[in-house]
């Protein structure tokens, strides 16, 4: 199949959890994961949205979901989900990493904030 713009399956994700959640000892629900430079960042419920302020940031239009099963790509651009190619393994987080994550950040009262 022809690659979408804004898809690049040899960029290898950055890491297991988003990045600047990583670096700001925060916290996240679900991951996502950019399918143009493999940065992973946090999705639109968590407290940070890192993956949108990603796509915002740098133009990258598409995302992957980086959850464990789910294979969706979404664009930013169009506002919609779209059919891509297998991208660089690993394609999600390993599977015992538990959802929100890491299990030492998330707050007991987690729900409330999310978006
Ligand atoms: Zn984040
Ligand atoms: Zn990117």
């Amino acid at each position: 199949m022809t690659v979408p713009a804004g898809i690049d399956p040899s960029a290898a994700p950055s890491g297991t959890g988003c990045v600047e959640c990583e670096s700001a000892q925060g916290w996240w629900f679900h991951l996502r994961r950019c399918a143009q430079c493999g940065h992973v960042g946090c999705c639109d419920s968590s407290p940070s949205r890192h993956a949108s302020a990603h796509a915002a940031a740098t133009g990258h239009p598409v995302i992957q979901s980086f959850e464990p099963g789910e294979e969706w790509f979404w664009d930013y651009a169009r506002e919609d989900y779209l059919d891509g190619p297998e991208l660089a393994a690993p394609t999600s987080h390993p599977a015992d990493q538990p959802a929100p994550g890491p299990r030492s950040r998330v707050p007991s009262d987690w729900q409330r904030h999310l978006h």
